[in-house]
């Protein structure tokens, strides 16, 4: 079958890291996905084999530890483990472009050299602490608050969904706290707690319907008491910062969704030409074939839509819109995708342990996860200047 990298679009460099990272997807990854998933448990092994490959620095100078690589080379990345784990894949989306870039786009020199490093090796994960029981889509509904009290801050509130919060490893979680008024409205600051920080607890895991494998939890703070030199950025631009996380997120989700998207694809030929019903290979039926071909077709569009999202953000050029489209049309792709290869599998794709059936039940969450169709609906729209909250 011919594969996106061997077109020649992209130079030698991403398609090489691409190749390698398929290879540990293939070799490392995919043999414990299912385990992972039925038990529940986080892939500390696998983790640590991507912390050694120094996948956690990709787009992260060298001078902190990283790989002198750039936001790109991460989504390459998240596309060939969103393929054959989507938990796998979001640990590390999470742990790039969630804990450790709001530190490297707003951090001062003395938290960058104290967390960068540690956070690209791989050997420690940061959270992203912006949903709240009720402000989601809403994110500045925040009702967290964090006052200052001499020379520190203290923390009352709680965090839900929040990826990567829990781990042996996790070692910080950003937070967006409401810090102040201004002219009338809520001042929100964002601010580093280190996740041995007393009246700091991460909640029981969530029982998840996928990304069995990632950790996600909810968070109390309660008079968490941090440095006020932990303040992440200028007080009050917390929601904007984060904002601006979250559109370049969306553009590593893009990435894995269209993973998951071509994994279906994957999965779907090799079944296809293999299982035989009514004496010959289901694929040789139209009706299978040309399903399979609008999977690859979405695939394909999707991928183009995230590259397309990248190049702009690369360049410096504006990117919200490109970056909304890309995670709208790749989310999409994977749950159709996901949809239409549990219908090729039969009643195998109803089974836990075949990878079509994870991809059925990991796929939703990329449609809510880090903004959701409806947000990045908002988002395009407001683009076109149809309105403008
Ligand atoms: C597994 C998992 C991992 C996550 N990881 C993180 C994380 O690491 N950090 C973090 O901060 N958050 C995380 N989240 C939270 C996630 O980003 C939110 O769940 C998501 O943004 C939606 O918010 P909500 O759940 O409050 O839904 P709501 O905002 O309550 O939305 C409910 C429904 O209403 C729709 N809706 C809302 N407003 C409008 C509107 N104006 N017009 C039309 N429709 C609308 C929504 O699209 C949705 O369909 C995670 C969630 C999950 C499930």
């Amino acid at each position: 079958m011919t594969d996106f990298l061997s077109t020649g679009t992209l130079p030698d460099e991403y398609r090489d890291l691409a190749l390698t990272v398929r290879d540990f997807a293939n070799q490392v990854v995919a043999p414990v996905a299912a385990k992972h998933d039925a038990e529940h448990s986080f892939p500390y092994e696998v983790v640590a084999g991507m912390a050694d490959m120094g996948l956690f620095g990709l787009p992260f100078p060298e001078e902190f530890g990283g790989m002198g690589g750039d936001y790109f080379a991460l989504c390459l990345a998240l596309e060939e483990l969103g393929k054959v784990d989507q938990s796998v894949a979001i640990t590390l989306e999470a742990g790039v472009s969630l804990g450790a870039m709001p530190i490297y786009r707003f951090g001062n020199d003395k938290q960058k050299a104290e967390w960068l490093p540690l956070l690209a090796s791989g050997r420690a994960l940061g959270a992203f602490g912006l949903t709240e029981p009720g402000a989601g889509s809403d994110a500045g509904g925040t009702r967290t608050t964090a006052r200052l009290d001499g020379d520190s801050w203290i923390i009352n509130g709680s965090k839900q969904f929040i990826t990567n919060s829990g781990t042996d490893i996790t070692r910080l979680v950003t937070v967006t706290a409401v810090t102040g008024e201004v002219d009338g409205k809520k001042e929100i600051s964002t601010i580093i707690v280190p996740a041995d920080t007393p009246g700091f607890t991460a909640e029981p895991a969530y029982n998840k319907v996928g990304w069995n494998a990632s950790d996600t939890h909810p968070l109390s703070f309660d008079d968490v008491r941090v440095p006020a030199e932990n303040l992440l950025g200028e007080r009050g631009r917390g929601y904007a910062n984060f904002l601006r996380i979250l559109d370049e997120g969306r553009i590593a989700i893009a990435a894995l969704s269209v993973g998951a998207a071509q994994g279906c694809v994957n999965e779907s030929v090799r079944y296809a030409k293999e299982r035989e019903a009514f004496g010959r290979p289901i694929g040789t039926n139209q009706a299978i074939a040309f399903k399979i071909a609008r999977m690859e077709a979405r695939a394909h569009m999707a991928r183009t839509a995230y590259y397309d999202a990248a190049a702009l953000m690369l360049s410096g050029k504006p990117f919200k819109k490109q970056a909304a489209i890309a995670k709208l049309v790749a989310s999409e792709a994977a749950m159709d995708n996901a949809r239409d290869a549990t219908q090729i599998f039969g009643g195998y794709g109803f089974m836990n342990e075949y990878a079509v059936a994870r991809h059925y039940r990991d796929s939703k969450i990329l449609e809510i996860g880090e903004g959701t169709t409806e947000v990045q609906l908002m988002l395009i729209g407001r683009e076109l200047g149809l309105w403008q909250t």
